[in-house]
């Protein structure tokens, strides 16, 4: 039988789960800037316990079994045209290179802050960058993070259970931090923060002076348009979501007003057989997070049927933020409902139970275990 051919454009979580569960159906082809999964999830983590998040976050492609009938490319997208269902590129020494596909997957995701960017990197480079920042985070006495969502919470959290004698304050501009969760998370969430003895400011909102504020850790004091007096510290983390689509490979007929990829309820991109949006990318509802809410599991699906001429299914979402904030623990892990009840996993279940056979064999399908940061 003829296989057609799917291209996944941008390996990042929901890519690589889209490229893995349609490995065995078609010929498969990801392209992406990097030569692993580089997760933008758990900024906390990332930034404290940089080998823990790698374990789980940074993961090699060719670690992924499933991968291995997987056409890797690593290049950065610069356009496609619809008419002839080619996607075009640029490698690693510079060379234009094109793929033609059947149907097409667009989960290139968002840029944001210094942890999640569209750049072409190797192994080595990743690993640069990830000891940089978490070795510039060490040095500082006292920390400043601005932002109030999921990643400022979490950065805050983690520096301040790893770190404990380092002063770590968190400004925020509403009356409380993670607006899109239910309430009840916040609640819980600033009671353990304040316990760590993280410093809680609402009603701050930062003056972004240049525009490589969220860009970088700067040192600088930072203003308020609020009207409370600077803030100081020796390292200030903007954690501000201040997210943009990695859209501009992509023509502008395709697009929302914000530069995010318009879909159907089937997450299709109208008006173009063949072609999906999932992910960060994706306008799938107000949130955009057909991410968290499998996504990945749909558009294959939707993919699979229209190949064979069968009715595709809709997105369902539900509505408010969910999933974990802080990240694995030494006390298990917290899964934040949208409902605003969480429950913990004990920490023996996530490492012998959850990581290895939910994760590593029923999400990824296999994963090897040699990882680049024990070996660089
Ligand atoms: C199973 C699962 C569980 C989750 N659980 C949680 C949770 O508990 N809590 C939570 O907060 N969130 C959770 N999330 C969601 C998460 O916050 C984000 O929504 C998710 O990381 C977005 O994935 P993405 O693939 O859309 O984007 P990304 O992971 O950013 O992937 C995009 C990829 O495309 C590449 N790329 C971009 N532009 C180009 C280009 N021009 N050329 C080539 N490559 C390019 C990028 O470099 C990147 O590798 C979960 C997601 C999944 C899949």
């Amino acid at each position: 039988m003829n296989r057609k051919r799917v291209v996944v454009a941008g390996l990042g979580d929901v890519g690589i789960l889209v490229a893995i569960r349609l490995a065995r159906h078609a010929d498969v082809v990801g392209i992406s800037v990097k030569p692993a999964l580089v997760s933008g999830q758990e900024l906390g983590l990332r930034l404290s316990r940089p080998e823990d998040w790698a374990r789980d976050y940074w993961i090699p492609f060719d670690n992924f079994r499933r991968l291995d009938a997987v056409r890797r490319v690593q290049a950065t997208l610069t356009g496609v045209d619809l008419a002839t269902r080619t996607v075009i590129g640029r490698g690693e020494d510079g060379a234009t290179i094109t793929e033609e596909y059947d149907a097409l997957v667009i989960s290139t995701g968002v840029s944001n802050g210094f942890w999640r960017r569209p750049t072409l990197q190797s192994a080595v480079e990743i690993s640069a960058d990830l000891r940089a920042t978490h070795e510039r985070l060490a040095a500082a006495n006292s920390v400043i993070v601005v932002g109030g969502g999921a990643a400022a919470v979490s950065s805050a959290f983690n520096m301040a259970t790893t770190w404990p004698d380092k002063r770590i304050d968190l400004y925020f501009p509403g009356e409380r931090a993670l607006g899109e969760y239910h309430p009840r998370t916040w609640n819980r969430i600033q009671g353990r923060l304040t316990d760590l003895g993280v410093g809680l400011h609402p009603g701050h909102r930062a003056v972004i002076s240049n525009g490589s504020a969220g860009e970088e850790i700067s040192s600088e004091p930072v203003q308020w348009s609020t009207g409370q007096p600077p803030a100081a510290a020796e390292a200030v983390l903007w954690a501000i979501g201040r997210v943009r689509p990695n859209t501009d490979w992509l023509p502008a007929e395709l697009l929302d007003e914000h530069g995010f990829v318009r879909v159907t309820p089937e997450l299709k991109v109208p008006g173009h057989h063949g072609v999906y949006a999932v992910g960060d990318v994706a306008a799938s509802d107000p949130l955009r997070s057909s991410a968290r809410n499998r996504g990945d599991a749909l558009v294959t699906r939707n993919i699979r049927a229209e190949f064979a001429g069968r009715r595709l299914r809709t997105y369902r979402t539900p509505g408010r933020r969910w999933g974990s904030l802080v990240g694995i623990q030494a006390d298990g892990l917290e899964v934040f409902l949208p409902t605003g009840q969480a429950f913990r996993l004990p920490s023996w279940s996530v490492e012998r139970l959850v990581m290895p056979f939910v994760v590593r064999w029923g999400m990824y399908r296999g994963v090897r275990e040699n990882h680049p940061l024990r070996t660089s």
